[in-house]
């Protein structure tokens, strides 16, 4: 017999098995000698209460034996002779997760990438980290597995009903990532574990016959009579297309001008701007939990906050516990932050986004960007040049190499200049600056009043032990591909496949890897109707 129990219990009973029995028995009557085992179907951490408790769902197994957790299995066919291939244009988790989809229907992915493999691309991070040298190829954004492969990957992603969330999940796992993904509230693999993933996805995908090409970067495509019929790389290589997917992510500017430039229907899309905010992590326990130090039971606790400040939504955006401060710009002369976490999240400090949504009325409204850029206030680029403008004020106000502009919290709302600044996981460095000189007038405001009321809402938040770098802009792409609803082509372009974050079709690995997979069906429909 199998039942279904709900516990709740105190954080060092949850992975006590013996324990978990005995709680299992008191809660169902059942004696536990009849009790053989049991599956986790859910996790969650209540820290509503005085003391944080653990809820957990439970498949138990009753006079019977227990049976160990059934991963979803997928078939990935043999495409070596496949009759059919398909382009896809980068290999981030949009690209990786379609080029699967292909695959369990027989079909040829063809992945070209710009950056390098996850091993040499880490040389390239050290010299962001070390150096403050970016190179525009390869860097937190650009490289094998996208920009999700050195993040803290977060799994948990409120589009749901796009896709298959539980089989996106499945797939991480059996591509090495832990099985407690599939069954915690707030699941994420972390940095130094993902590479490892993306290495066994790629693994997977040469092994059935698909073809993955480093150091490839798409430069142009090749339009005859509204359809596609080539893609040109930047080394000289031409591809002959079918379909092509392009899933190149929000920071592939040079495609977003490109398509521009060919006359091919892109839109301005709001995003979200703001900085990245970071706290010791003891703070955000001690708030969130109502206990330090956390103990060894607890994860770094992590929090969400949105508030609405006069006609602009305020909000925490990849919050990373235990995290690190990431240098995020893919060009020269700017300064994009973001952050990540290894998997035990077991740094000092607590880092996120705290941003502000922005639309073209905003930006039309601010007086130093419509000046320099008034030619282009209707171009479908113009968030894509506010976006840019942003990040490049921040790179002059933390003076080069990478090196952030940055406040301490309390200063920044009451208008002071920091004389000092804390410790700051961001391993460029930081550099103490007025951040309403970099940010748009709306924005400083917003978050001004936005931090003093997150400090109502987490003890300790609006406080001067906490800093803020600028400049977090790179939340969602700045523009979107079009696409049709049905076919998910592009209106004017027949064969192109416009997919992921830099299309503006996801937000986040999961997001990005279902609509991948759902482009691919969408073109095996109407390749083979399969
Ligand atoms: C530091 C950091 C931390 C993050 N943390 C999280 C997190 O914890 N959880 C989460 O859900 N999301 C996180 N994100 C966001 C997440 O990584 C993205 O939402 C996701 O990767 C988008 O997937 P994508 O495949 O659409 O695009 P991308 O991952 O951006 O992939 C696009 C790929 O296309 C390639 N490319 C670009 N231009 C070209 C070209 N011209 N030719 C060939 N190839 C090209 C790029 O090199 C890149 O590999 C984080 C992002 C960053 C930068």
């Amino acid at each position: 017999m199998q039942q279904t129990v709900t516990l709740r219990v105190k954080p060092e009973e949850a992975e006590n098995t013996p324990l978990l029995h005995q709680a299992i028995a008191a809660s169902t009557a059942i004696a536990t000698g009849r009790i053989s085992g049991f599956t986790i179907l859910k996790s969650s951490i209540d820290a509503r209460g005085r003391q944080p408790f653990i809820q957990l769902q439970l498949l138990v197994y009753i006079d019977e034996p227990a049976k160990g957790r059934a991963i979803q299995q997928a078939v990935y066919r043999n495409a070596h002779q496949a009759a059919s291939r398909i382009l896809i244009i980068g290999a981030g988790p949009a690209g990786l997760f379609a080029a699967l989809q292909l695959l369990e229907k027989g079909i040829k992915p063809v992945i070209l990438e710009r950056g390098k493999d996850v091993r040499a691309r880490r040389r390239d991070l050290a010299a962001i980290n070390k150096q403050g040298i970016m190179n525009p190829e390869s860097n937190y954004c650009f490289g094998e597995g996208g920009a999700g492969t050195y993040s803290d990957g977060k799994l948990y992603t409120r589009s749901n009903k796009r896709g298959d969330i539980q089989k996106i999940l499945n797939t991480f796992v059996r591509f090495g990532a832990d099985e407690k993904i599939l069954y915690q509230a707030h699941p994420h693999i972390g940095t130094n574990k993902l590479p490892q993933i993306i290495t066994a996805m790629r693994e997977q995908i040469l092994a059935c016959g698909g073809e993955v090409h480093f150091n490839k970067k798409v430069t142009d495509l090749v339009i005859e009579d509204g359809t596609l019929k080539a893609i040109k790389t930047a080394d000289g290589d031409a591809f002959a297309a079918t379909s092509v997917i392009l899933a190149t992510g929000h920071s592939a500017r040079d495609i977003f001008h490109l398509l521009y430039a060919k006359q091919i229907l892109i839109e301005a899309k709001p995003f979200a701007l703001g900085v990245r905010a970071e706290h010791p992590q003891s703070l955000i326990d001690q708030a969130q939990y109502k206990c330090a130090p956390r103990g060894e039971w607890l994860p770094p606790a992590s929090y969400s906050l949105v508030q609405q400040v006069q006609q602009h939504g305020v909000f925490s955006f990849c919050m990373c516990p235990g995290g690190i401060i990431a240098p995020a710009a893919t060009g020269p002369g700017e300064i994009v932050v973001n952050g990540w976490s290894p998997s035990r999240r077991n740094n000092p400090h607590a880092n996120s986004g705290i941003v502000v949504q922005v639309t073209e009325q905003d930006v039309a409204a601010v007086p130093g960007f419509k000046k320099q850029y008034k030619s282009k206030m209707d171009s479908p680029l113009l968030m894509l040049y506010f976006q840019q403008w942003v990040e490049q004020r921040a790179f002059e106000a933390g003076g080069g190499k990478l090196v952030a502009p940055a406040q301490r919290i309390a200063d920044f709302c009451t208008g002071k200049i920091s004389q000092t600044l804390p410790d700051c996981s961001y391993l460029p460095g930081i550099h103490a600056a007025p951040l309403p000189e970099v940010l748009p007038p709306f924005v400083t405001t917003a978050l001004q009043q936005a931090f003093k009321l997150f400090g109502n809402k987490i003890k300790g938040y609006y406080s001067n032990d906490a800093v803020i770098v600028a400049t977090e802009s790179r939340t969602s792409s700045p523009v979107r591909i079009p696409r049709d609803g049905n076919t998910l082509q592009h209106p004017q372009v027949k064969n192109l496949y416009p997919c992921g974050e830099g299309a503006g079709y996801a937000g986040g690995i999961v997001s990005a890897a279902m609509d991948g997979e759902r482009v691919a069906r969408a073109i095996c429909l109407q390749l083979e109707g399969i």
